[in-house]
């Protein structure tokens, strides 16, 4: 799958310290008793040196609108997610060491944090917490005397700090950016993949009632993301939090806090308050918060609307395809034998079903001689326009170079001898309710192999003509 790698952390060799932890996560989070901490052992896994057997280590790839110009493919460049855990309250949540080395999404930088953010994400995280809002949690932060280089802070010379590795937890690290990536690329199997998976996991009550159908639950979805990202600003509005960079690869899907860079919580009342001296023209000023949410999240929705657009375009693909295939034939120049096909078999009212299998097992090269067995391909002979039909079907298969054998076997694979008439249920409940449950069973026996010919179905018609009377049969929704 594209939307992650399998990574291994580098670990952190040199001097490992623990600097903190936070027991409330530790116990209640990852069911740990709080003396773990004092482990060597629970420092080397928060530095990435010790990998549980049931860790399969991951780096998500996702991409993001930064200050509200499309970046492409941006991380995760340092976080590797360790894995999901479920605690003892039934809470599933996701592992991740922020710092922890090169990944492939790393893009020339050195996979590394150091101390400074790191205590900054550890304290902020916790705090807002305790705060009352929504918000990933950091359980352990260590450090270690590994240099790190970054950028010149105030004397324009670079400064050499120390790596530092958190230990960070979330219902999930999916964001914005998560789906967007995908989306903007056509993947469109990932979409799909990822967007159930993340509706699956932590939306279960949406995906319940949408009765997995993608498409329905991705729209209640997205009113959910909406609904959680506004209620997360409503909260950072009231404590003063400024988050620094709304850009939506650090925006959850869950109306989680994620991603403390250079937030601010601020001291003047001031609704210009910008923390991240980075962010010259105040685009993610304390006022502006919402507004950068509305951008983000009608990125979300914008990507998601031509997501469906994709979808729906490659289902028709798809459809096309399959009907080329009830052809035997596989390239798309061809669809036009299939419409005029399509359109015969409309004006002369012929069988759907019957007529592709008839094609499918009679020799087309001797059409003439066929028997009565294929009589509703020889109904819809009849049709003035069926001879050339059938020319450009046979040139059509010449240039795919499909001999008779092989069109009659591909056609055979998916063209049924036997769908469920109502006729057919008809007279088996009629049975049924008689108390003679003998017909439901054989039906649902023959249909098992709806591909194959089979002596009990033919004695029973059910390849042939429709009787005249399952017109007048009625079925509505009020059973
Ligand atoms: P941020 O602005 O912190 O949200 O980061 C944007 C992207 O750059 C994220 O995907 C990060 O994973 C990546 N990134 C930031 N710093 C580093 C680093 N030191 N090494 C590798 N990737 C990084
Ligand atoms: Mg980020
Ligand atoms: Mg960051």
């Amino acid at each position: 799958m594209t939307e992650s790698h399998a990574v291994t952390p580098t670990p952190l060799e040199k001097n490992l310290q623990l600097v903190g932890t936070s027991e409330d996560a530790l116990v209640k989070i990852l069911d740990m008793d709080p003396s773990i901490a004092e482990t060597a052992e629970f420092v080397q896994f928060v530095a990435g040196d010790k990998i549980l057997p049931s860790c399969t280590p991951l780096a998500h790839r996702y991409g993001g609108h930064q200050f509200g110009v499309w970046a492409s493919q941006l991380g995760d460049g340092r976080a590797i997610l360790l894995g999901e855990y479920i605690n003892k309250r039934g809470e599933r949540w996701e592992l991740q060491l922020k710092g922890s080395g090169l990944t492939p999404y790393s893009r020339g930088a050195d996979g590394r944090a150091v101390l400074r953010s790191s205590i900054r994400e550890f304290l902020a995280a916790e705090a807002m917490y305790y705060l009352g809002v929504p918000t990933s949690r950091v359980a352990a932060l260590i450090t270690s005397d590994v240099d790190v280089i970054r950028d010149p802070l105030y004397d324009g010379r670079p400064i050499v700090e120390k790596a530092s590795v958190v230990l960070r937890l979330a219902p999930s690290w999916f964001r914005i950016g998560s789906l967007e990536l995908p989306t903007k690329l056509g993947e469109v199997s990932t979409l799909r993949t990822l967007l159930q998976f993340i509706i699956k996991t932590s939306f279960l009550d949406l995906w319940s009632s949408a009765e997995g159908n993608l498409a329905k639950a991705s729209v209640s979805f997205g009113l959910k993301v909406a609904k959680l990202s506004y209620e997360m600003w409503v909260h950072w509005q009231r404590v003063g939090f400024v988050h620094g960079v709304m850009n939506s690869d650090n925006i959850s899907l869950l109306g989680v806090t994620i991603d403390y860079g250079p937030f601010g919580f601020m001291s003047e009342f001031n609704r210009r308050y910008v923390p991240n001296t980075s962010d010259t023209e105040a685009r993610y000023c304390y006022q502006q918060q919402i507004s950068a949410l509305d951008f983000d999240l009608a990125s979300l929705i914008r990507e998601m609307a031509e997501g469906f657009k994709i979808l729906r375009r490659k289902a028709e693909v798809d459809l096309k395809l399959a009907f080329l295939k009830k052809l035997g034939l596989s390239n798309e120049v061809h669809y036009d034998v299939v419409e005029q096909l399509l359109l015969i078999m409309e004006e002369s009212k012929a069988d759907f079903t019957a007529t592709f299998r008839d094609l499918s097992e009679v020799d087309i090269y001797k059409i003439e001689e066929a028997e009565d067995k294929f009589w509703a391909l020889l109904e819809t002979k009849r049709h003035k326009h069926f001879d050339a039909f059938l020319q450009k079907y046979k040139d059509a298969l010449q240039a795919e170079e499909v001999d008779e054998a092989r069109r009659q076997s591909m056609m055979q694979s998916v063209n049924p001898c036997y769908v469920l008439k109502n006729w057919m249920a008809q007279e088996a409940i009629a049975e049924a309710e008689k108390g003679n449950f003998e017909q439901v069973r054989l039906i649902e026996r023959i249909l098992q192999k709806p591909y194959e010919r089979q002596v009990e179905a033919e004695k029973l018609q059910f390849g042939s003509k429709v009787p005249n009377w399952e017109k007048r049969l009625m079925v509505s929704c009020s059973s």
